[in-house]
């Protein structure tokens, strides 16, 4: 499951998060994408997952992403920034039946000029309801970064709302089911905004990913 850190990736990935994350740019069409600055990591995942209350948890801050919004309306790139060294970005919430077809274009074409354009871009963390596992809309993301060449891992979220012997056997699941995406970054993190769980580990994710670059 999570691999094992060491001390020194727990301390810098506590430092890295500990600082005072803002808002610094929000990009809805490719034109419109911030300049390319220190390194990016991503968070994706289904409407409703968890992504707003995930990044809030990791930066410590109450309200920096929104949650509750209303699914599917969001077409936006999200950036933050504590240091200008490590940049989030909150990626647009797919997977809603509802949102119009237009909308659905428009994320690709942003989400994809992203993907294709963001050398300093080092992970994208795609993140699954721990209580429903993947989802068939999850595909269309994991092809896409694949054929992006670019790094992503899945991050389980809302581990509280799942019992322990049930949760083990999400985790296995989502493990055998990405062993068949081969651009996925082998493990899953398991985390949950509410109680905490993983933040920690994800944040040692994210120092040892930074000392890798
Ligand atoms: P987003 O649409 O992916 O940004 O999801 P949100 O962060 O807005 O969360 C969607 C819903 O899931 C909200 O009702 C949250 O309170 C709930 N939620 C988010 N994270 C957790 C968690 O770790 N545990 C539980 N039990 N609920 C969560």
């Amino acid at each position: 499951m999570d691999p094992k850190f060491t001390r020194h990736e727990i301390e810098t990935g506590r430092a890295l998060f500990a600082g005072d994350w803002r808002f610094t740019a929000a990009a809805s069409t490719p034109a419109s994408l911030p300049k390319m600055h220190g390194t990016e990591i991503a968070f994706a995942g289904r409407s409703n997952v968890g992504k707003s209350s995930l990044i809030n948890a990791l930066t410590g801050r109450k309200a920096l992403a929104r949650t509750s919004r209303t699914p599917g309306r969001t077409q936006e790139l999200i950036f933050f920034t504590a240091d200008e060294k490590l940049h989030l970005v909150d990626m647009p919430g797919y997977g809603y039946a509802a949102a119009a077809k237009s909308k659905i274009a428009q994320w690709s074409e942003l989400i994809e000029a992203y993907l294709l354009g963001r050398a300093n871009l080092a992970r994208v963390y795609v993140l699954v309801d721990a209580r429903h596992g993947l989802k068939a809309t999850d595909a269309p993301t994991f092809k896409a970064l694949g054929n992006a060449a670019v790094s992503y891992q899945v991050v389980l979220t809302k581990a509280d709302e799942v019992k322990p012997a049930e949760l083990a056997t999400r985790v296995a699941e989502v493990e055998a089911a990405m062993t068949k995406w081969p651009g996925a970054f082998p493990g899953i993190l398991v985390t949950s905004a509410h109680t905490g769980t993983g933040m920690t580990e994800l944040r040692a994710a994210v120092a040892r990913l930074l000392n890798e670059r």
